[in-house]
């Protein structure tokens, strides 16, 4: 062991060897097959990369990723170490120099991808070398219950077989029961010595929120948390695009990075987060792996990730330091099923594993049990009931949810997994137990079974969260061989016997919690200042009367709910209200500003302003075209089969551009349109109008005599004049 920590200390600089690495060093250099798992940043290279350099003969290192061998190799050659990679990049001399200095020993760690690895020539080679052990990195990649399977993995096994005799070494962070037995089973490592550390980062504290004024939220994290490092994942590159938009404007230093990026960009954006040119990265999961910047203060989820093993591994991002880490997920169901629908085209049994990856993550986010409870469970992991607080909270421990009684639920749960011969998953049970009279309950006859309808007083959901507790509980668990089926514990069978007490934790009703979908629009709910609104319609009515106007030909109500909600105190503040451009700050602006201003002194409010979300100018193609088109005093028809929108849609188009704040000049169009008498009929109407509703219009001007679209025109042209 002293000798070990010498090299160690000699060569990387460590004083110590971190939890298993020195027993698992030690596994390797007696030559025995070796499983490790532990979790992401714990240090899974050192335990190959040392042990290389002290045999004879070139290590074999099977990794799933071109830029994570570069990334390695590179830090191995800086400590002075003979490494090399051997993937399709190489050119023909590269190739050569590698294979050579194979062949002669001089070489300690040979980074082969797996496709790399299936080429006859390379196992050629490979054979006539003298290869120490083969270490099999990522080693999760070999099992479609994984959240990152790759096929070429399921062929390791046979061609290292092919090039020799070889110790082998099998590393992964993600290892639940059912992955590390298919890893077992593909490496054929049955006999393999396993080093499992435990799971627990207790200085991560995780958090879910209800997806809603995401983006707010978002920027009000972020500012709070000025000048750290954080990642935010997405799922799709366009909103990876969108995001990392947002935050610019809003003065944060992000940048993107998705697979799309042309090389050198998302490099440069890489090497920027590194080196702290940027704070914030938005990525989709493209992003991370392998990647080691150890002051990750954030992690968070904008969108639902796709399985738990993955969100856990990118959670592991942050706080590799032993520093504080941040992990934020936002949820909302919906967003699992749009998962869902993704999976389409793929065949059954990919659906299958990805829906039930999928529901984990869902029953994850939406349980009130503690995060870490539920996280170190997935991962097979007895739970020590202190282990959360210890150095950080989950927001469940932070925040105790309800609780209740439930005995009785258990009781019946485990009677209905034993009554169905535990052949059974969740869905099933529940069924089961709430007395759904489906196809597949009838089949099997379980709408004869005494516990069948026996809980119909209470909600699926209720239910779910009943029998996922009843997992946690360790009374139930999963099979490992038919994936979904639950079984009962010997624990679970004593329960039954003999019932006892156990606390159980509601959960909250998430959906609930989700009534709107009001991410474009955040400011539209009615979280707003009632009384300030109140107020400043007062104003409006004062500013109209003095104006000759009617008050709607001011600000729109929108307008005046959004600035109750952000308190605009300033004509940049303003101008972002929705419905204000430049022309309405000039006009009115001034007595509203100062009577906020006013407003929020007297009231003490801190003004959101440092919250407020400034959106990328969003003037879209279309619309611009339409002003331009407009400007050159163009038909509108025309103008509208040019961008294939029928009249109508046409004319929504315009309201909204005039809406925003734009004046537009339909002068052209209108005089062609009506003659000047009933162009001022209807002016006339709008100038003492109680609303500016179209309906109204037409009722008062007769149907007969006006096109809906004639009315909606001349209120643009009516609110263009006097509002804009
Ligand atoms: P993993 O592959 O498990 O995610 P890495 O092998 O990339 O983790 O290691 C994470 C970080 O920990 C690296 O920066 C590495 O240099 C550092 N590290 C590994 N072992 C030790 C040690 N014994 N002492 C100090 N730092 C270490
Ligand atoms: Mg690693
Ligand atoms: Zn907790």
């Amino acid at each position: 062991m002293d000798k070990l920590r010498e090299k160690l200390k000699e060569v990387f600089g460590f004083t110590q060897f971190r939890g298993n690495q020195g027993p698992v060093i030690k596994n390797i250099l007696a030559r025995k097959n070796t499983f490790v798992i532990m979790p992401t940043g714990a240090g899974k290279s050192l335990c190959y990369q040392l042990p290389a350099l002290m045999q004879e003969g070139t290590a074999i290192v099977i990794s799933p990723l071109i830029a994570l061998m570069k990334n390695q190799v590179d830090q191995l050659n800086a400590f002075g170490i003979n490494a090399k990679f051997l993937n399709s990049t190489l050119t023909k001399g590269e190739m050569t120099k590698v294979k050579k200095e194979t062949l002669s020993g001089e070489l300690k760690l040979l980074y082969v991808a797996p496709e790399s690895l299936t080429k006859e020539e390379n196992i050629k080679f490979l054979k006539q070398a003298k290869i120490s052990f083969a270490a099999v990195d990522e080693a999760h990649c070999i099992s479609e219950w994984g959240h990152d399977f790759r096929p070429e993995y399921r062929k390791i096994k046979g061609i290292l077989e092919e090039i020799g005799d070889l110790p082998l070494i099998a590393l992964t962070a993600t290892a639940t029961p059912k992955v590390q037995l298919d890893i077992k089973k593909n490496l054929g490592m049955d006999e393999a010595d396993i080093f499992l550390s435990s799971f627990n980062r207790g200085n991560l504290y995780y958090e879910v929120r209800p997806k809603v004024h995401v983006k707010k939220q978002l920027i009000k994290f972020i500012k709070d948390n000025k000048g750290k490092s954080g990642i935010i994942y997405c799922l799709s590159r366009k909103k990876v695009e969108e995001i990392a938009g947002l935050l610019q404007v809003n003065d944060i230093k992000a940048a993107p990075y998705h697979a799309g990026l042309e090389p050198s960009i998302r490099a440069k954006n890489q090497d920027d987060f590194l080196n702290e040119e940027i704070d914030v990265i938005v990525a989709t999961i493209a992003f991370g792996m392998g990647i080691d910047k150890p002051d990750v203060r954030f992690v968070i989820h904008y969108d639902t990730p796709k399985s738990l093993e993955g969100y856990y591994q990118e959670t592991g991002r942050s706080g590799r330091d032993g520093l504080e880490g941040n992990c934020i997920l936002f949820y909302r169901y919906k967003d699992i099923l749009k998962l869902e629908k993704f999976q389409k085209d793929k065949t059954v049994t990919e659906r299958e594993n990805a829906k039930l990856l999928l529901d984990e993550m869902s029953m994850y986010s939406e349980s009130s049990v503690c995060r870490r409870k539920q996280l170190l469970h997935y991962f097979g992991e007895k739970y020590d009931e202190s282990s959360c607080g210890k150095t950080m909270w989950c927001d469940i421990c932070k925040y105790p949810p309800e609780k209740f009684e439930g005995k009785e639920y258990v009781s019946l749960v485990l009677e209905t997994a034993e009554k169905t011969e535990e052949r059974f998953g969740l869905k099933h049970l529940v069924d089961v137990i709430r007395g759904v009279e489906n196809q597949y309950v009838k089949s099997y006859k379980h709408n004869e079974l005494p516990v069948f309808g026996q809980g119909k007083e209470d909600k699926e959901e209720f239910w779910n969260s009943v029998v996922r507790q009843t997992l946690l509980h360790h009374y139930l668990e999963k099979d490992l061989d038919i994936i979904g089926v639950l079984k009962l514990t010997d624990l679970g069978r004593e329960f039954l016997v003999n019932p006892q007490p156990i606390t159980l934790v509601k959960d909250k009703d998430f959906e609930s919690l989700i009534e709107q979908e009001d991410d474009e629009q955040p400011f539209m709910s009615k979280s707003y200042d009632e009384v300030l609104f109140e107020l400043l319609k007062k104003l409006r009515k004062d500013v109209a009367r003095r104006k000759n106007l009617p008050p709607y030909v001011v600000f729109q109500d929108p307008s005046l709910e959004e600035m109750a909600t952000v308190y605009p105190t300033s004509e940049e503040e303003m101008a972002k209200i929705t419905g204000v451009g430049k022309g309405k700050i000039i006009k009115f602006g001034k007595p509203f500003i100062e009577f906020i201003q006013e407003y929020v002194e007297e009231n003490d409010i801190i003004t959101a302003s440092d919250v407020v979300i400034k959106s990328a100018v969003n003037k879209s193609k279309t619309k611009i075209f339409i002003i331009q088109q407009i400007d050159r005093k163009i038909d509108l028809q025309e103008i509208a089969d040019a961008k294939g929108l029928s009249y109508p849609e046409l004319i929504d188009e315009i309201e909204n551009i005039c809406y925003s704040g734009t004046k537009l000049n339909l002068d052209y169009y209108i005089e062609n349109m009506l003659d000047p008498d009933r162009q001022d009929e209807v002016f006339d109407y709008f100038m003492t109008a109680p609303s500016d509703k179209i309906t109204d219009a037409l009722d008062e001007l007769g149907e007969e005599d006006y096109d809906e679209e004639d009315i909606r025109l001349l209120r643009i042209k009516f609110l263009s004049d006097h509002a804009n």
